[in-house]
């Protein structure tokens, strides 16, 4: 299996390359050159088969030899075990109606769905940069989530350093703490003074000194890293399989915000998973929701909601779909990006409109409604659902149709957002066992000026021998 650039110009390289690239050179997004094909008959034998027997089943041909099968499998073994993802199913389905079920994402370290990709990925980064004999310093700007899923996935990771940034004062208490609470020495969280944004910028900064970016190994693991992509197709195939597929359709509804989620339920379906319908679900951003209505995308501002994580504009994995839709022409998606980012706006032609309406429904929820499902769901049926959730459920049970089995991809543990869980429920969802102590837990954190010289000093004095 080969890895070619939705902007067409960059070379073409194998899955551990890709994983350590991130980035395309000429600007695009690595995808695989073909999608790998699993008959019906293969699909059944993968049915009842425990999560990490799938994920390996699903991941080996986008691997494609570049790691062998043995240590692949077991390190999707060590991954989807009990003892980080703390549900004996891992991903566990739960009916909430007739034909709707919620899967449930959230049971990692980090309570939220990006665990399930970054604890395998941060696994395949510390296995190939050891077998090389280099490593790495991964760094990153987080405004919350992804920060804390990516400190958890490289942990105590022997080829890896992470400098992670944060603005000072301005996360939530839960989520600072889900960084500066891990101690392991190759972990450094830097409070910045200075918003998200200068967070960036300084990040940004120091991958283009390409001296410093050189001599300090940098590297990243955002969200448009292949590699977290092709992991997130194992739970769609799971949850499939657990209701009946290849036997029987499935359709899902997933809260979107980068599209990364929702594009490996697409490459599911590309793999020959009878996947039914794709429903994207928005909050107010809802540019991906308009987009595939009207085959029009066009830039908003963004606008601050109760579901943060989905509060995004330019659609960074929509690349993919774009190169998809183009039939898989890398000048024509170069085109079309170029034009988007210069004005803001892209109307696609007629051909790939109807694509694009054949591939996804789109839907979107306001604030209030978000609140209003959260209370709905728990009087109905006592369970908590987080205001991701809860955006996807609202958009899920509009479009839902008699004798469908639709399943809602639950990307956030409830207690992630406690204050808005509360005030639509009336009750406070609990932090599980593991992250009880979590706020009585001994931080480590160094606050810097907004000040590139300082901060590089530190990240050049964090790697490790
Ligand atoms: C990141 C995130 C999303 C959005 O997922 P994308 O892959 O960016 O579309 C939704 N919900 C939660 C809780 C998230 O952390």
């Amino acid at each position: 299996m080969r890895y070619v650039s939705t902007r067409g110009s960059a070379p073409v390289l194998a899955f551990d390359d890709v994983l350590l690239a991130g980035l395309a050179r000429d600007g695009g997004l690595y995808i695989p050159e073909h999608w790998p094909q699993f008959s019906p008959a293969e699909w059944r034998a993968l049915r009842d088969r425990p999560y990490a027997e799938i994920a390996y089943a699903v991941m080996r041909p986008f691997v494609g030899g570049t790691i062998a099968d043995a240590d692949l499998k077991r390190l999707c073994a060590e991954t989807y075990a009990p003892s980080v993802f703390r549900h004996a199913a891992i991903a566990p389905l739960k009916q909430l109606a007739p034909g709707l079920w919620t899967m449930e994402l959230f049971h990692g370290p980090t309570l939220a769905f990006k665990d399930f990709a970054l604890q395998l990925v941060g696994r395949l980064f510390d296995h190939v940069l050891t077998k090389r004999g280099t490593r790495v310093t991964v760094i990153g700007a987080t405004s919350g989530d992804t920060g804390s899923a990516a400190i958890a996935a490289c942990l105590g990771r022997s080829a890896v350093d992470v400098v992670m940034l944060h603005p000072h004062g301005r996360v939530s208490d839960v989520q600072r703490r889900q960084m500066t609470t891990v101690l392991a020495p190759n972990i450094h969280n830097v409070a910045l003074d200075g918003t998200f944004d200068d967070c960036q910028d300084a990040v940004k900064a120091m991958f283009n000194d390409l001296a410093f970016r050189d001599s300090h190994n940098l590297s990243a693991v955002n969200s448009i890293n292949w590699a977290r992509v092709a992991a997130q197709i194992a739970y769609y195939a799971h949850a499939a399989l657990s209701l009946g597929a290849p036997d029987r359709k499935v359709s899902f509804c997933v809260p979107t915000g980068n599209f990364g989620n929702v594009l490996a339920a697409y490459a599911a379906k590309k793999m020959g998973l009878p996947v039914d319908r794709l429903v994207v679900a928005t909050n107010r951003n809802d540019i991906m929701a308009r987009t595939i209505r009207s085959g029009q995308m066009a830039l908003e501002a963004v606008a601050p909601t109760v579901s943060p994580s989905m509060d995004v504009q330019i659609s960074s994995n929509f690349e993919r779909m774009i190169f998809e839709l183009a039939g898989r022409d890398g000048a024509a998606t170069a085109s079309m990006m170029q034009e988007f980012r210069k004005s803001g706006r892209l109307d696609f032609p007629a051909n790939m409109q109807t694509s694009l309406a054949r591939e996804y429904e789109g839907g979107a929820c306001g604030e209030a409604e978000t609140l209003a499902e959260i209370g709905d769901t728990w009087r109905a049926t006592g369970e908590l659902v987080d205001t991701h959730t809860a955006v996807a459920l609202h958009v899920a049970r509009k479009a839902h149709r008699a004798g469908e089995a639709l399943v809602v991809a639950s990307t956030a543990h409830p207690a992630k957002f406690p204050d808005a869980v509360e005030k639509a429920a009336g009750v406070r969802p609990a932090l599980p066992p593991h992250l009880a102590d979590l706020m009585t837990k001994p931080e480590r954190v160094t606050r810097l000026p907004n000040d590139m010289a300082k901060v590089k000093e530190f990240v050049a004095a964090a790697r490790r021998a």
